[in-house]
């Protein structure tokens, strides 16, 4: 076995640790830990769950032309220059297998998203960690870390964990400024929850060295489904199809994710709850005392005055049945990112949150 070795950069990885999902001996758990729903899917969605129960002896479509025309549809985008993965963590994989491998850079923020890194070792090249500026994306220090072996620059906008958006200017200047072998990735899992925001889209449409990526994990409830998808110029989408498995996708999730496109009424009441909870979670938490930025998603980053109260704060709300997530491999240390759950899953951490505060004072 010893001599059976990885390729470099494999045990370079970090292994992902999810979420728990339970609390042993406490009842009555609300997870706010992945950025889910609160809501569920959409009654459409899991309708057509059900449907696609009937078909599971046929593979599933290679081209997913039906759902392709269903996103191009309701974005208004060019439907051949849509491709969709396994979540948007597979968009993630195909674009660092087909443009980074080994001497090649790839660029991610402070605080950025994990499968970026997870992508670029597993690829064979080499992650590089921009810093950020007051948690936000820092487009300069981004261009003046490129050099010419750098090949990808990974962006979240909104950026998880700490929910901070940068205007499209920002992101125009950015893609302006890269190298001429460098792809700019738009990570748009959240760019539903930011008001007026298109993912990017149109900057797409502008400029060849731009990949939008989205999900229906997150304002669409389908997690465990995992479906997403990416939009760029044509050149780009041929070559990410080539790393492209035929069936990447389960019938189920093709179809579940069409209908949930579809239920526009669901999606908006889900969007305007969140929005209402979100505010009323961030006043509620800086009136404890706790540092808020405003945040464009669907979660809050609750920052303490120190790594131990955050260790603190989070092992009593487990007492109370609550789930929040430690962040980015504890580069936000003093931090806990809260999902915007359900007025009540809303109301619960407030009041466990100003119990612990009270205990602490
Ligand atoms: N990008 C960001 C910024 C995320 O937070 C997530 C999920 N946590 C993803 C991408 C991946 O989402 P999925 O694979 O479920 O589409």
């Amino acid at each position: 076995m010893a001599r059976m070795k990885p390729q470099p950069g494999i045990m370079d990885i970090a292994l992902y640790v999810g979420g728990a999902s339970h609390i042993e001996g406490v009842s009555d758990v609300v997870k706010l830990s992945s950025n889910e729903n609160p809501f569920g899917p959409s009654p459409a969605a899991i309708a057509a769950v059900e449907r696609s129960a009937r078909n599971l002896h046929r593979y599933p479509s290679t081209d997913h032309a039906a759902l392709r025309n269903a996103i191009a549809g309701a974005h208004g985008l060019d439907v051949a220059r849509i491709i969709c993965g396994v979540g948007s963590d597979e968009i993630i994989t195909f674009l660092c297998q087909a443009y980074a491998g080994s001497g090649d850079e790839v660029i991610h923020t402070q605080h950025g998203f994990a499968m970026y890194r997870i992508s670029a070792l597993a690829a064979g090249a080499t992650p590089v960690e921009v810093a950020e500026r007051d948690r936000t994306v820092d487009v300069d220090a981004i261009l003046a870390a490129c050099t010419d072996r750098t090949r990808l620059v990974f962006i979240a906008n909104p950026a998880n964990p700490t929910g901070t958006f940068i205007a499209l200017d920002e992101v125009e200047r950015l893609a302006d400024g890269l190298p001429e072998q460098c792809l700019l990735v738009l990570d748009g899992a959240y760019a539903e929850f930011e008001p007026g925001y298109d993912g990017g889209a149109t900057l797409v449409e502008k400029r060849e060295n731009i990949v939008m990526t989205r999900t229906f994990s997150k304002l669409y409830g389908l997690g465990g489904l995992r479906v997403g998808w990416g939009y760029a110029c044509q050149d780009v989408i041929d070559v990410l199809n080539r790393v492209r498995g035929p069936f990447n996708l389960s019938s189920t999730a093709l179809e579940a994710a069409e209908a949930a496109l579809g239920d526009r009424s669901y999606t908006e009441k889900c969007l305007s709850e969140n929005t209402k909870m979100r505010l009323w979670l961030t006043e509620a938490l800086r009136e404890l005392g706790v540092g808020v930025d405003d945040s464009h998603a669907n979660f809050v980053l609750a920052r303490f005055g120190s790594a131990a109260e955050a260790d603190a704060c989070e092992a009593h709300l487990k007492t109370q049945g609550l789930i929040v997530r430690r962040v980015g491999g504890y580069k936000l240390p003093e931090a806990l990112r809260i999902t915007v759950g359900d007025e009540s899953a809303c109301r619960r951490v407030v009041h466990a949150i100003s119990q612990f505060k009270a205990v602490a004072a």
